[in-house]
């Protein structure tokens, strides 16, 4: 195998806790950590195991978004990517755009597998994959918790409501990640020292798709209602009270 193209997408740390902000129209980023999305991580270092084993010459990534999405980038060839392309907009990106700006990447890349998360944790859409599959007329194994490549397919076990389902899929193909699929690695200081002189290209939104206008409008953010102090009941008979003075239970 050739190439394998990964998704990375800057999003607000796991570790952060989101704030609304007061108008509503979306929710804080300013001095906020960003990283890259936890399921992408994963889709990179299995590109690195796959390249690292010798079934792939290079692993590139991408990002779709503001400039400082090139952080997330260098991180990505921190990790080990061979190079990396962002792919800048300061317009919001929603997944039927990401999924037509990866496209014409692949026109031009030619790669034989695309690895992403089987969804962002900002706005956990979970579309991007199944939407690059049909738009490039390819198969998709989405949820993969593991991830076999036998010549011109993949086999890959999915995590499904049911438990695990194995299938096999012809190469070129998109796999979208799940949780168990591997444990990503760290950054080692020289890496990212290294990572600077690796190539970033950046390109234009504009010059690969024409309408990247979101499909979808947001009406408004707003924060879960503040939950109220929980009450201790010493035992099953005061706990039914408390619940039927709260008219939970008659
Ligand atoms: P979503 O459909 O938004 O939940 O995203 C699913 C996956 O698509 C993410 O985990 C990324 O791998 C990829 N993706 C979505 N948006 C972008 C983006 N703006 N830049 C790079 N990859 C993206």
């Amino acid at each position: 195998m050739q190439k394998i193209l990964v998704g990375l997408k800057r999003v607000v740390d796991y570790n952060v806790r989101i704030r609304v902000k007061e108008d509503g129209s979306g929710v804080v980023t300013d001095g906020v950590k960003m990283s890259i999305n936890p399921f992408d991580e994963i889709a990179l270092e299995e590109a690195l195991r796959i390249r690292e084993r010798g079934d792939a010459s290079e692993v590139i990534v991408v990002s779709i978004g503001e400039e400082d999405c090139q952080q997330q980038l260098r991180t990505g060839l921190a990790m080990g990517a061979d190079r990396a392309i962002l792919v800048q907009t300061d317009q919001p990106v929603d997944p039927l755009a990401a999924a037509r700006t990866l496209l014409k990447l692949i026109e031009k890349e030619q790669p034989e597998l695309v690895i992403l998360g089987k969804q962002a944790i900002d706005d956990d859409c979970n579309q991007t994959g199944q939407m690059l599959a049909a738009l490039w007329d390819r198969p998709q194994a989405t949820f993969a918790s593991q991830l076999e490549l036998n010549g011109q397919q993949a086999k890959v076990t999915r995590e499904v409501d049911a438990g695990l389902e194995v299938i096999e899929v012809d190469l070129p193909a998109v796999v979208t990640t799940d949780l168990r699929l591997n444990e990503p690695r760290y950054v080692k200081l020289p890496d990212i020292m290294k990572a600077k002189k690796k190539p970033l290209e950046t390109l234009e939104l504009s010059a690969l798709i024409d309408d990247a206008a979101p499909y979808c409008a947001i009406g408004e953010h707003a924060a879960p209602p503040q939950r109220s102090r929980g009450v201790m009941v010493n035992n099953a008979s005061e706990l039914v009270d408390a619940l039927r003075d709260k008219g939970l239970v008659n």
